[in-house]
């Protein structure tokens, strides 16, 4: 069974407490019922019992998927107490670690990954993606409300801009991407350890580089 935390939750709209279950680890593939609630958001959906207002709130937890070794830490700020020092043994038997600050990402991250795809590969393809849209004038960077990674087929992947009503699908092989990133290897390293965080202001990071790491 996963531990989970009982806490008292003080509804933002009326003010009135009720208890909310927070998950600090979920271990997958022993949890398939978390797995599934994790992936949709719904573990995260809370209803108000006082007021009835229905919202999400978000809290640090760790997917872990033992079976294709990844961890993914939902965090908005730095690493939560209970991955400290873990990162190193979990390196050591294979694992890609992230986190992610927002639940988007978050779900976005966990498709990347159960695709055994590369995320650095799919933040430059979503970059790429953005300076093509933009410079083919298919809209301004104001008409784009997301870029996301929709999967891997056949070593294509496939990156979705929308906006309001210009949204496009790219497809992108993976070959073209590997050798675009064999001629910077040392900049797209990561360091698993520290549960970096892996997004698109990350990749422009890296090519702004007075402004420092994300
Ligand atoms: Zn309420």
């Amino acid at each position: 069974m996963a531990e989970y935390r009982t806490i008292d939750y003080r509804c933002p709209y009326c003010g009135h407490t009720f208890p909310v279950n927070m998950y600090d680890v979920i271990d997958v593939d022993s949890e398939p019922d978390l797995k599934d609630r994790c992936r949709s958001g719904d573990l995260f959906h809370v209803s108000c019992p006082h007021c009835r207002k229905e919202y999400m709130i978000q809290y640090p937890l760790l997917y872990l998927d033992r079976s294709r070794r990844f961890g993914i830490l939902l965090s908005e700020r730095e690493a939560a107490p209970f991955v400290h020092g873990v990162g190193p043994a979990l390196v050591k038997e294979g694992y890609r670690l992230r986190r992610c600050t927002s639940l988007q990402s978050f779900t976005e991250k966990i498709t990347i990954f159960e695709d055994d795809a590369d995320d650095v590969m799919v933040e430059l393809a979503k970059y790429d993606t953005f300076i093509e849209y933009t410079d083919n004038r298919k809209g301004t960077p104001e008409d784009i409300s997301s870029i996301e990674y929709q999967r891997t087929e056949n070593d294509v992947m496939k990156i979705n801009v929308r906006a309001d009503d210009k949204s496009m699908s790219f497809l992108i092989p993976v070959s073209m991407m590997k050798e675009e990133m064999e001629q910077e290897k040392e900049l797209y390293k990561v360091h698993d350890e520290d549960f970096p965080v892996i997004d698109s202001a990350w990749v422009i990071s890296l090519f702004t580089p007075e402004d420092g790491k994300a």
